[in-house]
This record gives structure tokens, C-alpha cells and sequence, in this order.
């Protein structure tokens, strides 16, 4: 059975998934499960939420208070979910219209509005795996959403940093980041909409990192209501112009909300992309340095990664 186990070491949760090693990859699109007309998806829609069938949390076991210093292994509480963006196997973002993007940003927002108000969720993590060089298991578009019992480590060190400079300087993190990167001479970023604005960060940590911030100061989805398309619009933009880069596209592409319980005046909600390549067709791999001590070499420089993709559409 699934559970979650601290990692005292490091000070963070380990979710363990023993039976999730055997779920099945797809072995030839006829028998995609996320075509319509299978056995879950059925019917006629354009976007469609399932479970995930073989979640790494369940919600079956009920909440349990996480406390690393007294519970040291627990049962994995918690809500996974798939959205699938198309019903068309081949469709990916970058051909998708209008009345699609916004339907899926729609969506997005219901399962985050939905889950972040259930009893002993702590973080609703929204998140898309695309391409085969991250081992995607399934091609037929899709995102998925991890109601987690914790708020996951990246988001406590951006947490801590944002915090830090709230309580410091009376600002916001991401806000000040969107200024510099406005008045920097050498431009990083990729496009700037009405509300919006996607950048290589002066920081990157990976070649071809992106972030997409909303130029107002909202903390989650649910305060970009109106804003939807916009948005959406901003993600394609960016996966065109992986596609027109990179030989195959690859992404990670990660939703940082602020967190479900308490208030959170300090976050600044922004979307990060880490695809997988240090070029067009070779992979970064994460060696050494960065999976023994945490640090990142960015073997390129991020002004120049911005001019390429600047120029790639
Ligand atoms: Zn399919
Ligand atoms: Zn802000
Ligand atoms: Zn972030």
C-alpha cells in the first residue's frame, strides 16, 4: 500500500508507491484510455477529469496529520487526478484553438477550486509531463493534478524566500523579479501580454527553464478568473516555441499556487517550464552536482537560450 515516509536528512516527505512500478505504458494508440469511448472516458467532451487510476495518494485513508518530528511513516493521504486536455489522441497545445485553451484553463481552475477547499489537503499541485525524453507514459494530451497532505519542498523554499523579502523589504518576491527582468538591458523575455508575462529568469537553472508571472499580484488561479485565455494562450505560446527548438518536445510544465490552509499575502502564482534538453536533441542529464549536492550548472547562457527562443517563432 501506498504511504508517505519522512526523510529526516533532508526534512521531507518520501511518497512510497510500491504497486505503481507495474502501471501499464501505452503500447499502441488503439488502445489509448484516454481516446473517448473507453471504458472511463465514454461519452462526448472536449476536456475530461478522471481519477487517476493508479494514484500515488488516495483519498480512501482519510487525512492524517503530518508532523515529521512525532509521525514517521502514514498511510498516503491525498487526491490524484488526470485532466485530459483534448479528446484527439494527436492534438497537442500548440494546434489547439482559442475555445479549447480556454476550456482547459477552465478546468484547470474547477479541480483546483474543488481540491483546495477538501479537508487535509495542504497543496494542490498542477503539473503536465510531456514527451517521451521525460518518460511519458501516454502521448493523448493530458495534465495531472496531485492534492498533496504537505506542502512539497521547492514550494517551502520558495515559501521561505518570498517570506523573507515580504517581511524584509514590505514586497513581493516574483513582483520585484518581473520589474528587473522589465528593466534589464539584455531582454530575457519571450513575450508580455495584457497580463501577462513569460521570461528565461535571470536564475535558470536549467537551459531551456521558462516562467510565466501574471503582472498582478495574485496568489492562485481562482484571482485570474477573468484572465483565463490569456493565460492559456501564454502556455501555447511557449510550447510552439519548444516545437519550433527542439527536435521532439519535451516539458515539464508546473503550476506554483499558493498553499491551500492559511493565508499567503507574500505569493505570487507564476507557471515554470524545465524541459529536458540542453539543445535541440540532447538531453541535460542531472549529474553529479546537481543530484549529490543540489546544485545547478547551466552550461548555457540563459540571455542567449532567451534570444533563441525569442526568435524561434
Ligand atoms: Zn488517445
Ligand atoms: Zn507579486
Ligand atoms: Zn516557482
Amino acid at each position: 500500500m501506498s504511504h508517505v515516509r519522512w526523510n529526516p536528512m533532508l526534512g521531507e516527505w518520501v511518497i512510497v508507491t510500491p504497486k505503481r512500478a507495474s502501471r501499464p505504458f501505452q503500447k499502441k494508440d488503439h488502445q489509448c484510455p484516454f481516446c473517448p469511448g473507453q471504458e472511463e472516458t465514454k461519452g462526448d467532451w472536449r476536456v475530461l477529469t478522471l481519477e487517476n487510476r493508479f494514484p500515488a495518494l488516495s483519498p480512501d485513508v482519510g487525512p492524517v496529520p503530518l508532523d515529521g518530528d512525532i509521525v514517521m511513516e502514514a498511510p498516503a493521504f491525498g487526491i490524484c487526478k488526470v485532466i485530459i486536455t483534448s479528446p484527439e489522441h494527436d492534438n497537442q497545445i500548440e494546434n489547439m484553438p482559442d475555445e479549447q485553451l480556454e476550456l482547459i484553463m477552465k478546468e484547470y481552475l474547477r479541480v483546483f477550486k474543488e481540491l483546495d477547499k477538501t479537508k487535509g489537503i495542504e497543496y494542490v499541485f498542477q503539473f503536465e509531463n510531456r514527451g517521451k525524453a521525460i518518460g511519458v507514459s501516454l502521448n493523448h494530451p493530458h495534465a495531472q493534478v496531485y492534492a498533496m497532505p504537505f506542502i512539497p519542498p521547492r514550494i517551502s523554499r520558495e515559501i521561505t524566500q518570498a517570506r523573507k523579502i515580504w517581511e524584509r523589504e514590505d514586497e513581493c518576491m516574483v513582483c520585484q523579479i518581473i520589474e528587473n527582468e522589465q528593466k534589464s538591458a539584455t531582454s530575457r523575455i519571450i513575450k508580455k501580454s495584457e497580463n501577462f508575462i513569460s521570461v528565461v529568469p535571470f536564475f535558470a537553472r536549467l537551459p531551456y527553464e521558462v516562467h510565466i508571472y501574471p503582472l498582478s499580484h495574485a496568489s492562485s488561479l481562482a484571482e485570474l478568473e477573468g484572465q483565463l485565455l490569456e493565460l492559456g494562450r501564454m502556455i501555447q505560446d511557449i510550447a510552439r516555441r519548444y516545437d519550433a527548438v527542439f527536435d521532439e518536445n519535451a516539458y515539464i510544465m508546473a503550476f506554483h499556487t499558493r498553499p491551500s490552509s492559511g493565508t499567503h499575502p507574500y505569493w505570487h502564482f507564476h507557471i515554470e517550464f524545465y524541459p529536458p534538453w540542453r539543445d535541440k536533441s540532447r538531453i541535460k542529464y542531472l549529474g553529479g552536482v546537481e543530484t549529490g549536492s543540489f546544485t545547478y550548472t547551466n552550461d548555457s547562457s540563459p540571455e542567449e537560450i532567451a534570444k533563441e527562443l525569442q526568435e524561434a517563432l
